[in-house]
């Protein structure tokens, strides 16, 4: 049976229950997991806005109206130019995210879920980030809202999800999922005990790619 990673034994959680994860049973969010996309965010601002005191790390909550500081005129425009077709596809991968996925495809499918309320281009940006995986590998649910995300999940029989909103977080928990939080400087300061927190895609190859044991 395969231990815990070390590092993450003062996660408050009975680890020993997830000695292992089945390929099968997780599934990825994929902006700030998957998609590096508040880089792309916080490079729109610096050539359209010039707001050059902006970086990744200043955004320290999620809603991005609570701690930017910044007009809503002009934060409007930054988020939709963000997702719209032409910038998603120029959104760089979360490192090591392409790596991980690709080797997790030959052992399962893929499963995303986005609160995105068009899957088009984001699918389409991942079978660029993907290229040795099948687009029939690779399947992209827009649930259009991150309260939509659990029952999507529990129909698919997901088990863990890996997710960086912890609302979301909290919300899938109580239904019976265990989320991973992914790590960004807008979920740092939440103290929140129960997740199982993950730094980087380095941590999470250790939880989601079999290894010598066998997958349940
Ligand atoms: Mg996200």
């Amino acid at each position: 049976m395969k231990q815990a990673p070390e590092w993450s034994t003062n996660s408050g959680i009975d680890l020993g229950i997830y000695p292992g994860i089945n390929p099968e049973r997780i599934a990825f969010d994929i902006d700030g997991v998957v998609a590096d996309t508040m880089e792309m965010f916080v490079r729109l601002a610096h050539e359209r806005y010039s707001l050059m005191h902006l970086t990744k790390e200043s955004i320290s909550c999620y809603n991005l109206y609570d701690c930017l500081g910044l007009e809503k005129e002009v934060l409007d425009d930054l988020i939709c130019l963000t997702l719209d077709d032409e910038h998603t596809l120029q959104i760089p991968p979360v490192p090591g995210a392409p790596e991980v996925l690709t080797e997790l495809a030959r052992h399962a499918p893929l499963l995303f879920v986005t609160a995105r309320i068009w899957p088009e281009s984001i699918t389409e940006w991942l079978y660029l980030q993907l290229p040795e995986v099948s687009p029939d590998r690779i399947t992209v649910i827009a649930s259009g809202d991150p309260e939509g995300k659990l029952d999507i999940l529990n129909e698919l029989k997901i088990r863990f999800f890996v997710e960086d909103r912890v609302d979301t977080c909290r919300q899938l928990k109580k239904g019976g999922i265990q989320p991973f939080l992914f790590e960004q400087p807008w979920n740092r300061n939440e103290t929140e005990e129960g997740f199982i927190r993950i730094e980087n895609w380095t941590q999470l190859k250790e939880w989601v790619l079999p290894t010598d044991r066998k997958v349940r």
